[in-house]
């Protein structure tokens, strides 16, 4: 007996495990895996482009160091990113571009700053960005801050949007405290930390009418767990591994 599963896989950071996080060959690699979404961050720089970084500053990834939105692209596009053959940071039109030729969809992360303050102005330029390049049918939006994700829908109507929901978040408030932040501001999924997700978690999600989503699944039991689940989509820093795992269940 075989298991199906819709369950799709996202490349967290372009699988983070697997290649430089957020890096052209991470992204270029995820272009040629049988996954259906690739994850990466965004923040804006000092001179409103939008660069493709998963922190708010550029000491872990980068040669360079303090915050990515002190500095003005072109100075951005002098460091090159550690772990690779001297990439540099992309933006988000160039990533788009990258995909463009494929059927993966873009899930992109609106990050705040380095104090953990929303960027004001990132949504609209987010929105911006995404009609220009044509590409907002086949883009996801993703925040752990809720205010954030309300403000990219106003200034825009993407393919979808995901809460993601903090540990904090889910003792704090409280699963039904979650579905009704995610109701009231009009967000139609929210992805969960793997530890908090079980059966009757993501029945309740989806009898609220939401969608239901897994985050940081790395470990094959973990992916394993996401599957069995039948979430919609889990993101995994090891896209190789679930895509192994998901053929392995016919
Ligand atoms: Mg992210």
């Amino acid at each position: 007996m075989t298991m199906t599963t819709k369950t799709q896989i996202a490349s967290h950071r372009g699988g983070a495990l697997v290649w430089p996080e957020n890096s052209p060959t991470a992204f270029r690699n995820t272009a040629a895996l049988p996954v259906e979404q690739v994850e990466f961050d965004v923040h804006p720089t000092r001179d409103g482009r939008l660069a493709v970084i998963h922190d708010a500053t550029l000491d872990r990834t980068t040669d360079g160091t303090g915050p990515v939105a002190a500095r003005t692209w072109d100075e951005l596009q002098r460091l090159t990113l550690k772990g690779t053959d001297g990439e540099r940071i992309m933006d988000l039109a160039a990533v788009v571009g990258l995909f463009a030729g494929t059927a993966i969809t873009l899930r992109l992360e609106l990050k705040p700053d380095h104090e953990r303050r929303p960027y004001p102005e990132l949504p609209a330029m987010v929105a911006a960005v995404l009609r220009a390049e044509g590409a907002l049918e086949r883009t996801v939006v993703t925040s752990f801050q809720v205010e954030t994700l309300a403000a990219l829908r106003r200034a825009a109507t993407p393919k979808g949007t995901i809460w993601i929901v903090s540990n904090y978040v889910m003792t704090d408030v409280g699963l039904a405290g979650v579905i009704d932040v995610a109701r009231r501001h009009g967000v139609p999924a929210v992805s969960i930390h793997h530890t908090m997700l079980d059966p009757g978690v993501a029945a309740a999600v989806r009898a609220a009418g939401l969608g239901v989503g897994g985050f940081a699944a790395h470990e094959d039991d973990i992916i394993r767990k996401m599957f069995a689940l039948g979430v919609d989509v889990f993101t995994t820093d090891r896209p190789d591994r679930a895509v192994a795992l998901r053929a392995a269940l016919g």
